[in-house]
């Protein structure tokens, strides 16, 4: 088991109860990919691919956003548990990246090579919408990550405290590469 993963079940930060899940005090169920691949796409049959591709990157964005402020007020408690995390010497996005990869939305690594300023690259291992992706529909013709890049602004907002831009530039649902590459921009507006 996901070591992180036993500590917040330690912590009661995760709580599975016989007939609910709660996480951080917000209730949570299981929801497969495949469904969030599907309600894009039905909205794209609806509305168009780029304002499907903006309500999921908005909904990405809004499940991070309230659910990092939660774990932020846990920051004294949860501290503890990244002594041997200094990845990003930075324990709230420490925080963040572990939450996001216990929950299964991928394995983000920031790769500070290429930090500059108020940006950044983010390289995502195994991200679940491509790997859904390319086993349900095959190559890809552009990134289809858009939840995963929604949520990563999420996280990245709530702490900086400031408005962040994340766009995924290379999907490995395309079969180009492996992981995927996405440049996260704090753009300052709070
Ligand atoms: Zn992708």
């Amino acid at each position: 088991m996901n070591e992180f993963f036993k500590k917040m079940i330690f912590a009661k930060m995760v709580i599975f109860g016989s007939e609910s899940i709660n996480l951080l005090g917000r209730r949570v169920a299981l929801i497969p990919i495949e469904v969030i691949l599907k309600m894009e796409q039905d909205l794209a049959g609806k509305l168009g691919k780029k304002e499907a591709r903006e309500f999921i990157y908005n909904w990405g964005k809004y499940q991070t956003e309230t659910g990092s402020k939660r774990y932020l007020s846990n920051k004294k408690a949860l501290s503890g548990m990244f002594q041997r995390l200094p990845a990003t010497g930075n324990p709230s996005l420490e925080l963040g990246r572990n939450v996001i990869r216990f929950c299964g939305w991928g394995d983000i690594k920031i790769l500070t090579a290429k930090k500059m300023g108020n940006e950044m690259v983010l390289e995502v291992k195994k991200s679940p919408f491509a790997l859904e992706y390319l086993e349900k529909k095959g190559k890809s013709k552009g990134p289809v990550c858009n939840y995963l890049a929604g949520i990563i602004a999420g996280v990245a907002k709530a702490t900086y405290k400031k408005e962040c831009v994340c766009t995924e530039k290379s999907c490995a649902a395309t079969g180009i590469a492996d992981s995927c590459l996405f440049e996260l921009k704090v753009t300052g507006e709070s």
